[in-house]
């Protein structure tokens, strides 16, 4: 029994964490969001350079096909590799046969001129042509000029703000500096420490398995007015089994909870890529509801179509080597590692 449903879409995501998986412990360790952000992530993207980027996409890519994720909504950060970075991801999904929503995460943690180079690449990528947004890292990382360049800049090119919002209690400032800058474009990825009347225009991505390992708390994304997505955070782009986090978290905080709504965010993500909708994944399971996909792990994609061509067939790419992508991300994994 096999079962058809669009392409999933992992509404936030960062590919250039592929390679972190298996990366040298922290010099000691992360007590709280901060230090993880300090003593893990702020290190790991500072060592990136083009070629590490290139393979970590490669295989962020395959394997979200892996899954039948057909369109990725990313966020990226490489404040040492920034210009051409979202054209090198950007050509990597495309080679690979997956849709990608670019942005680059702007931050005054590098100066005003890192800020002011992270916003060049959003810009540039922007003005020929790429699918994006303009990325910002977070309101606690920016200064308000940043931020309203940032908006500006996504204005001029109408488009949203792909932006981190209330991850942690350490940007809980974030609605008051944002609230007038906001759109229905932007994508705000969290939201787990918003107050209800946040006041702020967009869509929320939830990240449900992101935030368990973070410890950062339970968003409860159902109190939301906004439209709520689901995303990975950079943990793969394996969409269904987010869905069955977002559920179980969601059935953990009340007891009266049922799939319907974390499948309804799954949903969501299809607005922010309408193209995905389009997409055609035929999966190794049937029913596609989400009553029996909550409760049945390791469903599989059989076949996935993107814009009518075949890109995974009978567990293989069809556009692509899967050995060669694994063998060059390994490669650059260790090149990253050794940096660390
Ligand atoms: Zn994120």
């Amino acid at each position: 029994m096999t079962a058809v449903t669009p392409g999933m879409v992992c509404a936030h995501h960062h590919l250039y964490s592929t390679l972190a998986r298996g990366m040298p412990a922290p010099p000691r360790t992360p007590r709280n969001f901060p230090e993880i952000l300090e003593l893990v992530w702020w290190r790991l993207d500072a060592a990136l350079d083009l070629e590490m980027i290139r393979w970590s996409a490669m295989l962020g890519a395959l394997e979200a096909l892996e899954q039948g994720t057909t369109a990725i909504v990313d966020h990226h950060e490489s404040p040492n590799a920034i210009e051409g970075s979202l054209s090198v991801i950007a050509d990597a999904c495309a080679e690979v046969g997956v849709r990608v929503v670019c942005a680059y995460g702007v931050t005054d943690r590098h100066g005003p001129d890192g800020a002011r180079r992270g916003l060049e690449e959003n810009r540039r990528f922007l003005a020929e042509g790429g699918r994006g947004l303009v990325g910002v890292h977070a309101a606690f990382t920016c200064d308000d000029a940043t931020l309203d360049e940032a908006a500006a800049l996504a204005d001029e090119f109408g488009v949203g703000v792909h932006v981190h919002v209330c991850e942690d209690r350490v940007d809980v400032d974030a609605p008051e500096r944002l609230r007038h800058l906001t759109t229905d474009a932007w994508v705000l990825a969290h939201g787990v420490h918003l107050p209800d009347d946040h006041g702020l225009r967009g869509t929320i991505v939830h990240n449900p398995r992101s935030n368990l390992n973070n410890a950062v708390g339970y968003a409860r994304p159902a109190r939301f007015d906004n439209p709520v997505a689901l995303g990975s955070d950079g943990i793969g782009a394996a969409m269904l089994e987010e869905f069955a986090y977002a559920y179980f978290c969601h059935r953990a905080d009340d007891v009266t909870a049922g799939p319907d709504a974390a499948w309804s965010w799954l949903e969501t993500g299809r607005s922010l890529v309408p193209e995905a909708a389009e997409d055609r994944v035929t999966w190794s399971y049937a029913p596609m509801d989400p009553w029996h996909v909550a409760f049945t792990p390791g469903i599989r994609p059989l076949r996935v179509e993107v814009g009518g061509e075949v890109v995974w067939d009978d567990g293989h790419p069809t556009r692509v080597d899967p050995d060669e992508i694994r063998a060059k991300a390994a490669e650059q994994a260790r090149r990253l590692h050794a940096r660390l």
